[in-house]
């Protein structure tokens, strides 16, 4: 992945032109670089897993991996100021959150063989203005943000089906038998075609005044 990755940066001319250019991504991964760092070193020097360091060096403050104050401390570690344009990028980040619908039976929940008989539930995952209630597109529920078992925030680069932090299912169901499954799963193939965190770009047909104002 990295070698992509790196041919990726060398494809934006724009991004070379001067030492300091580029988003705050680029400018983390060429300083860690010049200082002879591995993530693992530059992540345990900042207090941040290594994971987040990869996934923000691979996709940026979109992806949610590291929080303002983790940013901060990766950019103090590698003596990098954080521009007007970083704090307005991370102002706008911090406003969504990822949402899930926390019912087993709503259509987007997208049931599997956990093994072992158990059926797990990987919930739709919806990314959308943070403090505003999202009803869920599929049933109407009210959607959460945060695990049920640990409180912890859903993270972006997580498209899973359980909470990284304390393993808690996000969607606590029913375990159905094979035969169940394989009916449940075609009737809501269809609709899990887009896999992975869906952006919320316009109101859901019927979701009423909940919905954000197309920012
Ligand atoms: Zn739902
Ligand atoms: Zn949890």
């Amino acid at each position: 992945m990295s070698a992509t990755d790196d041919n990726q940066e060398a494809r934006k001319p724009g991004e070379s032109m001067g030492a300091a250019g580029g988003p705050l991504h680029f400018r983390v991964r060429r300083a860690r670089r010049a200082a002879g760092l591995s993530q693992q070193e530059l992540a345990s020097r900042a207090g941040v897993q290594q994971s987040a360091v990869s996934t923000f060096e691979r996709h940026g403050m979109g992806s949610h991996a590291l929080s303002v104050e983790s940013l901060s401390r990766v950019a103090d570690v590698l003596g990098l100021e954080l521009t007007g344009e970083d704090a307005a990028a991370a102002a706008e980040i911090s406003r969504v959150a990822v949402h899930f619908c926390p019912l087993w039976e709503c259509p987007g929940a997208f049931p599997y063989d956990a093994g072992s008989g158990e059926t797990a539930y990987r919930p739709r995952l919806i990314r959308a203005v943070a403090g505003r209630p999202l009803y869920c597109p599929d049933c109407g529920e009210l959607c959460l943000t945060a695990c049920p078992g640990c409180g912890a925030p859903v993270p972006a680069s997580v498209a899973g089906a359980f909470c990284p932090e304390c393993g808690t299912a996000y969607v606590g169901g029913e375990s159905l038998t094979g035969a169940e499954l394989e009916v449940r799963l075609g009737r809501r193939r269809e609709l899990l075609s887009s896999s992975g965190i869906v952006d919320y770009e316009r109101p859901w047909p019927g979701s009423g005044s909940g919905a954000p104002d197309g920012a």
